[in-house]
């Protein structure tokens, strides 16, 4: 299979579940590495997704039912989007050319 590529900037999947099937990680989102976050966002999705299933469990809910895996969804791309708007936000001032960005990124 051939290598295939994408740009590292800004990206968030619609939807982080299916019927029992998850995303997390890269899978799910992706954001420039100027803000070296994106590690650290994928191991959040990954404690997110324990507690939530650890709670479906003990509630004996079906571990993979849209009802569970939407309690992960729903907390998870919300953080990640402030998160990521954080990370486009500091790779748009660094790659600015504006006089003005330019000083004030110089002086970071
Ligand atoms: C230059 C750079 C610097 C970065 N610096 C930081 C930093 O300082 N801090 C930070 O938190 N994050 C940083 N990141 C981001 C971080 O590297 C990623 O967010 C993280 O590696 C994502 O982990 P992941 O397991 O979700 O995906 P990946 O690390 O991409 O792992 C996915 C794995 O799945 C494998 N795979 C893909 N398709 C298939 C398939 N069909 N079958 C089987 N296996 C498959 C791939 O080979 C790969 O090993 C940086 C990224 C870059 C590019």
């Amino acid at each position: 299979m051939p290598a295939l590529m994408f740009p590292a900037q800004l990206m968030q999947s619609r939807r982080y579940c299916q019927p029992r099937l998850v995303l997390l990680g890269d899978a799910a989102h992706c954001c420039h590495p100027v803000g070296g976050q994106g590690l650290n966002m994928g191991i959040r999705d990954a404690a997110a997704l324990a507690q939530v299933l650890q709670t479906a469990q003990q509630q004996r809910q079906h571990l993979g039912s849209l009802m569970v895996l939407k309690r992960y969804d729903r907390w998870r791309r919300y953080e990640n989007w402030v998160m990521l708007a954080f990370t486009d936000i500091l790779n748009r001032s660094f790659s600015n050319h504006w006089l003005p960005m330019v000083t004030a990124a110089c002086l970071c």
